[in-house]
């Protein structure tokens, strides 16, 4: 079966103020069909971009790109089996909702009572049946955010490309939504190309999850692959709290140049067969867990997540720190080239 995107060898570079911007750097990358994929990075690592050139909003410089196994270089945005949700939503203000998630129906020619039927059926799915009259003024963020998925969902779409889609909503909203959105994904089995700088988002939606820097994929894999097999240290430090080990410290530690240890797999515990010695610095409260760092013996300060029920050291104790072989993960200099 082909890929339902396929990215092979693209970039793209801008030119603004004199200046040569190389936004994205040479990405090669397959989505599969009914795959959540992530583009993770920090801001301006070149996910827009990304996804914008899988729209047809951005022509990328070089490479070639594929949709369902057909070369869409040279094709317009409106003619890709693609739809794009916007960071801003971008729903037409002066229209009722309704109007809004059938809008591309309209452009269509379809007529006013099967537009209508299969905007109200799509208000349905994504649980907003009553508000078909209002404006979007009238709706809170997390309502429009539905509405702007359903208006993007009417023209049934092979791939959906989100950028950022939760990125106003508050904390709470936001998680809610992200159990929806994936909910919504696995029902209707399309394919979901999803942008955001946000670790959590990305770890708990994802099936795969291509990881940005400066413009070029650092590493594709799964949310506990990324997380517990990062291949360097920018993603290792990206995806969560890491303790990163390098040179005497990693070997004297762990025998390898670089390697990592998540914070989660240290405990303390007694003297013998304590992997190091070290001394509790501070001691950081965060609801669910307690964070001491430590400075060990070695010159290398590490940090350990205690769990709420353990009994804590205080600040100034001597402490024995100890991790399975497992929790130990060598780091490579570079990502996937
Ligand atoms: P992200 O979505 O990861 O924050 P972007 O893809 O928006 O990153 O941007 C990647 C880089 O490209 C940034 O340095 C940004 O400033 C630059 N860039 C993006 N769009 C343009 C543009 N239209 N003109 C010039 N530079 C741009
Ligand atoms: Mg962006």
């Amino acid at each position: 079966m082909a890929h339902a995107v396929s990215l092979s060898g693209v970039s793209c570079v801008f030119h603004s103020g004199g200046r040569a911007v190389k936004a994205v750097d040479d990405v090669s990358l397959d989505i599969q069909p009914g795959e959540f994929f992530t583009l993770l990075g920090p801001s301006g690592s070149g996910k827009t971009t990304c996804l914008r050139m899988i729209g047809g909003f951005t022509r990328p410089t070089s490479g070639t790109l594929s949709i369902h196994g057909e070369v869409v270089d040279s094709l317009p945005p409106y003619l890709r089996p693609v739809t794009t949700v916007f960071q801003d939503y971008a729903l037409f203000p002066h229209m009722t909702v309704l109007d809004n998630v059938a809008y591309s129906l309209m452009v269509r020619g379809v007529a006013k009572s099967v537009r209508e039927k299969r905007a109200s059926e799509l208000l349905e799915l994504v649980r907003l049946p009553d508000m078909s009259s209002r404006k979007p003024a009238q709706l809170s963020g997390g309502q429009r955010q539905r509405v702007a998925l359903a208006r993007a969902l009417i023209s049934e779409p092979k791939v959906l490309l989100l950028d950022e889609p939760l990125g106003a909503l508050d904390l709470k909203l936001r998680e809610q939504m992200q159990v929806e959105l994936k909910e919504l994904q696995r029902r209707l089995a399309i394919t979901f190309v999803l942008v955001t700088h946000d670790q959590h988002e990305a770890l708990s939606m994802s099936d795969r999850i291509g990881v940005f820097n400066r413009g070029r994929l650092e590493q594709i894999d799964t949310p506990t692959g990324l997380y517990e097999q990062p291949a360097t240290r920018f993603v290792a430090e990206f995806l969560g709290a890491a303790n990163v080990l390098e040179a005497d410290a990693a070997q004297q530690l762990t025998g390898s140049a670089a390697a990592m240890i998540r914070p989660e797999r240290i405990r303390l515990g007694a003297e013998q067969g304590a992997r190091v010695r070290g001394v509790v610095q501070t001691l950081q409260y965060f609801g669910s867990f307690w964070r001491a760092k430590i400075q060990c013996d070695q010159g290398t300060a590490l940090i350990a997540d205690l769990a709420i029920d353990s009994v804590l050291p205080a600040a100034g104790e001597t402490v024995h720190l100890h991790w399975d072989d497992s929790a130990i993960h060598r780091l490579n200099e570079t990502g996937m080239r």
